[in-house]
């Protein structure tokens, strides 16, 4: 087994669309970036690449490249699962955490974890996403931030 941790932060903005997970959140602001900014989808690739050793989602789809201007970050995460596959690995689980005062995310966590595992070929009962607030405290406690934490276990294909 290998294991991987991935972190990403976005700053929020009003009338940017909320898009954590592959899911549409209805809000009224939304991770800035280049992408679609899904920090979720981010610090899972990030977590990915890490337990590959295969660097990270900034050297993969690089922001100064207008093809990945607004990318949809599912489509990112599917092309970095079927890399790691092709040179033998597979995604045994993730678990990942949310860190934002708003929007809750708690109705919402059942459709990323299906995203995540279609993306990443498992079932969902392998993927975890979860939510928390930081108590109001820091970047993420005023609003003006949102971040995520992911660790993940890939199988080394000839593993047992
Ligand atoms: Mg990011």
């Amino acid at each position: 087994m290998r294991i991987g941790h991935g972190y990403d932060v976005h700053r929020l903005e009003e009338g940017r669309p909320c898009i954590l997970g592959g899911v549409r959140i209805p809000f009224p602001k939304g991770p800035l970036g280049h992408s679609d900014a899904d920090v979720l989808l981010h610090a899972v690739s990030d977590a990915l690449l890490g337990a590959a050793g295969r660097g990270d989602i900034g050297k993969w789809f690089p922001d100064t490249d207008s093809a990945y201007l607004n990318a949809d970050s599912l489509e990112l995460l599917k092309q970095i699962v079927m890399n790691l596959e092709q040179s033998g690995f597979s995604v045994s689980n993730v678990d990942a955490t949310v860190l934002a005062e708003a929007p809750k995310i708690g109705p919402y966590t059942e459709e990323m974890c299906r995203n995540i595992a279609t993306a990443c070929h498992v079932p969902a009962e392998r993927i975890s996403v979860k939510g928390t607030t930081e108590e109001g405290l820091g970047f993420t406690g005023t609003g003006e931030g949102i971040a995520a934490h992911a660790v993940v276990l890939l199988k080394e294909r000839g593993d047992v």
